[in-house]
């Protein structure tokens, strides 16, 4: 660690670095956190350190609060979250342990509290305070005990919650928003105090002397309200995956790191579902242009994403597809809406009045559909049950739950409907509740039921992202996948072939072009990993893919059978494999003639049926022979309605009846 003793002038510039649950639960994380902030303050910064609850805890105090009537309950809660207090203080060596039981003191004051019983929100947002005062207090710790002098600061002195027009209760102590701008007084009365701070995130005052909480996920924004406060050089998001991605890289492997983004196409994204960032942490930040960077605590190395004013990037192109579950969708039909004035304010006066804050809108003649996002509203059964019934005075409601909405983001979305012909098609085969697109030219929604979103997504990103990529080409919007970052440098260099191929490949453009070139290494690599996939017990390669000699015979070697959807394509193997048993190869044709059925039947090659045509006419051809039947189940894919792969249009497969 680079523990400089040079004092820094009281003008140095600022770096709010703040790190998440993961990153601050465990002793090598915290080494990690004391390097980083002594490199910045090796590097001339003063540094504020902002810290997440240890990961977990703050889902065990929101337990507390959730369950105060249970004391058991809130018992077990207690001694699980002391016990992982204690078992940090441990690892971490520290001589004593006072100042960290002084939290734990504090929680059985606020257990033994009047307003438990109640469980009032106020007393909620104290609880659950307590995770990151604890973090914050065993992080200053162990700093100072590194020898890197840390001074603890308590995050209420600084951030003050706002009270808001509309707030309800629940947003005010627990989804609170606190207004700050730059305010170099207090920078320069901190620069007096020291160089290097700690200060909790998530946590601010509530009034003169209590605490409120800025929603789940709210760290993010504390980081950002000091990156205002004190017009920090950066902000720097430290989490447990090295930016933000083109989807949630945890869902989707081949996701690809946003190297750069503009501070509206960041907001959108983190609002549209994608947790790395909160949806509150932008805007403060961007009035002041402070720059975010997101980084990988386990791999500092790494370049990040960098959000800032201006990314300056080129064609509109889609960025990220997100997604948010626990949606709910309230429909309202009337009969007697069309050209009524002031239905619309009659009804959302009933969601204001419920303290319900709509995200999603569509309507039509007689219809608005309103959807609620449960990361801004307080969405129990209770709520929901009395807003419907005093929107009922108004019109007819039914409520459509749990859906899940699905975002496209990009800047100019409108300019790139007719690049989204595939995902539409995917959306074809869905129920679609609602279609919405921002008045920002942002964003294209779709709310869907929410058990298909799952599977939905890494199909969408291979559809959309993968396209992108390679239309815009450009290093400088899409950085490597999730895959390549996760698998290291061999793993890279695998998936990459081309690049330790450089020289031949030139050699060979020089040659002819376009030239298609394909590695064997690769083909005899990618047809191992499929084998191992134990449950298949038979693979073909599809001749249409490519019939080369070379790629056959080296599949053939892997135990591959082959596919073929046309005479040609059985002769083609049979020449390049003459020893190959003809059941292995499989003739699969679509409106193919009679003789080539004829003609693959008498060789014994399997052969399989996907109309009834052939039998209805020829059905004495088939008499006695082995056939395999192509089922059509009622749904399909396909980038056109002609290839449509099921349904009653698709022209492939005998459908069930
Ligand atoms: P922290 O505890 O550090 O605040 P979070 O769990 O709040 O971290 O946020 C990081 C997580 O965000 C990642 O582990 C990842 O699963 C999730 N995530 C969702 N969407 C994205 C995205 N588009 N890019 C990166 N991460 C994402
Ligand atoms: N600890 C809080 C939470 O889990 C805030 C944060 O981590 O950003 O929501
Ligand atoms: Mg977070």
């Amino acid at each position: 660690m680079n523990l400089s003793n040079a004092r820094l002038p009281a003008d140095a510039p600022w770096v709010v670095i703040k790190f998440g649950g993961t990153s601050v639960s465990t002793r090598p994380r915290w080494d990690t956190i004391a390097r980083i902030a002594a490199d910045h303050r090796a590097n001339g910064k003063r540094v504020l350190i902002v810290v997440s609850a240890l990961s977990g805890v703050t889902d065990l105090l929101k337990g507390i609060g959730e369950a105060f009537a249970d004391g058991p309950r809130c018992a077990e809660l207690r001694e699980t979250i002391v016990a992982r207090h204690h078992a940090l203080f441990g690892e971490m060596d520290l001589p004593k342990r006072n100042a960290i039981d002084a939290w734990i003191a504090k929680l059985d004051q606020l257990l033994a509290d009047p307003r438990r019983a109640a469980g009032t929100l106020d007393w909620q947002a104290e609880v659950l305070a307590l995770g990151e005062l604890s973090s914050s207090t065993l992080g200053a710790l162990y700093l100072n005990a590194c020898g890197l002098t840390t001074h603890w600061l308590d995050s209420r002195e600084y951030l003050r919650a706002e009270a808001l027009p509309n707030q309800g209760a629940w947003g005010q102590w627990l989804s609170a928003s606190v207004r700050v701008r730059h305010e170099p007084a207090i920078a320069l009365a901190l620069a007096s105090r020291g160089e290097v701070f700690i200060a909790q995130g998530f946590i601010a005052r509530s009034g003169e002397t209590a605490t409120a909480v800025l929603g789940r996920g709210g760290s993010d924004t504390s980081a950002a309200y000091y990156g205002a406060l004190l017009k920090a050089e950066a902000v720097e998001i430290w989490t447990d995956v090295p930016g933000m991605f083109s989807a949630n890289p945890r869902q989707v492997a081949d996701a690809r790191l946003l190297a750069r983004l503009d501070y509206a196409e960041a907001q959108e994204i983190a609002t549209t579902g994608a947790k790395v960032l909160h949806p509150r942490c932008i805007h403060p930040v961007r009035d002041e242009r402070v720059p975010i960077r997101i980084k990988d605590t386990n791999r500092p190395e790494l370049p990040g994403t960098e959000i800032v004013w201006d990314a300056q990037l080129t064609a509109p192109s889609v960025k990220a597809i997100s997604s948010r579950k626990g949606i709910t969708l309230v429909s309202m039909e009337s009969i007697s809406m069309w050209q009524q004035v002031g239905f619309l304010a009659d009804v959302f006066e009933v969601f204001k009045r419920h303290g319900l804050s709509v995200d999603l809108i569509g309507s039509a003649e007689t219809n608005v559909t309103a959807s609620l996002d449960p990361s801004d509203n307080l969405l129990n059964s209770d709520v929901l049950a009395r807003l419907c019934t005093d929107l009922e005075a108004f019109c007819r409601v039914k409520v459509i739950a749990p859906c899940a909405a699905i975002t496209l983001v990009g800047r100019g979305m409108r300019a790139m409907l007719h690049r989204l012909s595939a995902v539409l098609a995917e959306f074809g085969a869905l129920n679609v509740h609602l279609i919405s697109q921002s008045s920002n030219n942002l964003n294209l929604t779709f709310v869907i039921d929410e058990d298909v979103v799952d599977a939905l997504i890494p199909r969408l990103h291979a559809l959309l992202i993968r396209a992108e990529v390679m239309r815009v080409g450009d290093a400088a919007v899409f950085g490597p996948s999730w895959r390549e970052l996760a698998g290291g440098d061999a793993s890279v260099r695998r998936s990459t072939w081309w690049r330790t191929q450089r020289e031949r490949l030139l050699e060979l453009a020089t040659q002819s072009t376009p030239r298609y070139v394909y590695s064997l290494d690769q083909v005899r690599e990618k047809a191992r990993c499929l084998s191992a996939l134990g449950m298949v017990d038979r693979w073909h390669y599809a001749l249409k893919a490519n019939p080369h000699p070379d790629i056959l015979r080296t599949l053939h070697a892997e135990g591959f059978a082959f596919e073929c959807v046309s005479w040609n394509e059985v002769e083609a193997v049979r020449a390049t494999l003459p020893d190959l048993p003809v059941e292995r190869i499989l003739f699969t044709p679509n409106f193919a003639p009679r003789e080539e059925y004829r003609a693959a039947l008498a060789t014994g090659v399997r052969v399989t049926l996907d109309a009834l045509h052939p039998i209805t006419e020829w059905g004495a051809d088939f008499a006695g022979a082995e056939i395999f039947l192509r089922v059509d189940l009622g749904v399909g894919r396909g980038h056109h309605d002609k290839v449509r792969t099921g349904g009653a249009q698709s022209k492939f497969g005998v459908s069930f009846d």
